[in-house]
């Protein structure tokens, strides 16, 4: 045997088992890793099918075991470069579906077919022989209209992917470039190698890829032990920005569009990559229909209202200069929600939910300043606390729901008789209270007698019956005394309720501070 042939197989054969050893190697170890080591796998053992046969193929002495030995590796090397793209893109996030995946392996399933039938067709090999001058197991070989089709798509495929990890360097963030090194060269020394065979550098006679393929196997290896290859992979920028939930827009320096997420377009619709380069305001009017309403060169953080196609919609806008350039970033929160459930907090928190008026804590926080003006001003100020004659049996009589709708059809009527600057509210259970500000004792009492007899006069009507009720009424005014206070008032009222309620309700009382002196 040449000596040379020695040193051939002897780099073929490493190059087998280092990829050999790779394979097994992710393979046992592919529950620690990521999902893209599966695929590291298929591509490393297509590469030991290739690199083994190709160093059984220089044993051969005969065409025969020539021919045997180039159908076998055929088997590895035409999925070795598509496997090999695919690993690639799966490192950088790009994914494809197994469809797309599997129909990447049609043109290396064909070339296999086309080598293990060639004798039939000459379609790969137009000549496959023995070289006549160095013997076997040098191939003289005359390429056929296939292998041209196989030889672009194999050494486009290392290409396409030599190319997509170049053009991820800039973006991936420096603790993964080693790995980034690894893919680019475990990626070029195959096709570098590739291109020479092609246009006749190397020796004669022998396919020269196989015995550079333990380069890139070392370089993987490196890649796996030191940079932590398929347990820690960068995550492709534009996997971040599209995955964020708030749509982000980026202008140049003179407010044109250069770029926009997956948010974006989920907020905007009608945004598009043709309205890259056009000036943003325009680009809005045509998105809403209206100006873009906040200044594009000053900082800002504002809460914009905006209509879009599908609704009108409340989002938080914040306007800052981007890092390092002249352009700005915006970046559009939906809040809509956020508001809604704001109003209905808020709403809850002072309204009563079954009357939809005012609960006690609004009536003492609006009452409490209402108060705090009257004193200063001088004017009077009194409250009436209202309470329905023996509610009980309205509920004992017709049931809790009858109750209830009672309850809200005094509300009702009062509210009818009530003016805007009368606090109004339900005070708890069966009991109302109105502040009225401005409003003498002898007016008070007026009015709460009014409102004690239209309430007499509207029962509420349900389907079976009308239910009318009637009111005690306990009334207060505030006296010009500095000690004076809503609770002291709200107290008094309460004094003169008992009293009405004493008396035989249906009826107004009005607070004395001589009877209580008396009493
Ligand atoms: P009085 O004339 O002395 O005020 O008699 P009353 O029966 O109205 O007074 P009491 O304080 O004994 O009963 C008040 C009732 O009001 C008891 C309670 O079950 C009822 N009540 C309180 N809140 C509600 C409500 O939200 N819905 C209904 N249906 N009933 C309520
Ligand atoms: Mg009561
Ligand atoms: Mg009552």
């Amino acid at each position: 045997m040449h000596p040379q042939l020695t040193t051939y197989i002897t780099l073929i054969s490493t190059s087998g088992v280092l990829n050999l050893f790779l394979c097994l190697y992710v393979f046992l170890k592919r529950h620690n890793f990521t999902n893209v080591a599966k695929y590291f796998v298929f591509y490393a053992a297509s590469i030991a099918i290739y690199c083994f046969a190709s160093a059984f193929g220089l044993l051969a002495e005969t065409l025969a075991q020539m021919k045997f030995w180039t159908i076998v590796q055929y088997v590895g090397m035409p999925v070795s470069s598509p496997l090999g793209l695919l690993f690639v893109m799966h490192y950088l996030g790009i994914t494809l579906t197994r469809k797309r995946c599997l129909s990447l392996l049609v043109i290396p399933m064909i070339s296999f077919a086309m080598v293990a039938t060639n004798d039939f067709h000459h379609l790969h090999y137009k000549v496959f022989q023995v070289d006549p001058l160095l013997g076997a197991p040098y191939i003289y070989q005359e390429i056929g209209s296939w292998y041209t089709v196989h030889g672009i798509y194999t050494f486009g495929c290392m290409f396409f992917a030599f190319l997509l990890v170049l053009f991820h360097w800039r973006e991936t963030a420096k603790v993964y470039r080693p790995q980034l090194v690894a893919l680019l060269f475990g990626q070029f020394v195959p096709m570098a190698t590739a291109f020479l065979y092609l246009i006749g550098v190397t020796p004669a006679g022998i396919d020269p890829v196989p015995m550079v393929l333990w380069l890139s196997s070392l370089l993987y290896l490196w890649a796996i032990s030191t940079s932590r290859l398929f347990t820690l992979m960068p995550i492709a920028k534009d996997a971040i920005f599209n995955s964020i939930n708030d749509g982000v827009i980026v202008l140049d320096e003179s407010h044109r569009l250069i770029e926009f997420n997956q948010a974006s377009k989920n907020n905007f619709p009608k945004l598009n990559k043709n309205k890259f380069g056009r000036n943003f305001h325009e680009v809005w009017l045509e998105l809403s229909g209206n100006p873009f309403p906040l200044e594009l060169d000053a900082w800002s953080n504002q809460e914009v209202q905006l209509a879009t196609d599908r609704s009108e919609r409340i989002y938080q806008v914040r306007i800052s200069p981007l890092e390092n350039s002249k352009g700005r970033l915006i970046i559009f929160t939906d809040i809509t929600e956020v508001k809604r459930l704001q109003v209905q907090l808020e709403h809850q928190a002072y309204f009563d939910e079954l009357t939809q008026i005012y609960n006690r804590r609004a009536f003492l926080r609006q009452a409490e300043r209402n108060f705090e003006a009257a004193k200063k001003n001088l004017s009077p100020f009194t409250v009436l606390l209202v309470d329905i004659d023996h509610f009980k049996r309205v509920n004992d009589t017709y049931g809790h729901d009858i109750g209830d709708q009672v309850l809200v059809h005094v509300a009702k009527v009062f509210q009818k008789q009530l003016t805007e600057g009368e606090v109004f509210a339900r005070y708890g259970g069966e009991e109302f209270v109105i502040a009225l500000d401005g409003c003498t004792e002898k007016e008070a009492e007026e009015l709460a007698d009014g409102l004690r007899m239209h309430l007499a006069l509207q029962p509420l009507v349900t389907e079976k019956r009308a239910i009318s009720v009637t009111l005690s009424i306990g009334v207060a005014a505030a006296r010009e005394e500095a000690e004076e206070s809503l609770s002291r008032l709200l107290n008094k009222a309460d004094k003169a309720l008992y009293e009405a309620k004493q008396e035989g309700r249906d009826r107004v009382c009005v607070y004395m501070e001589s009877r209580e002196a008396v009493n």
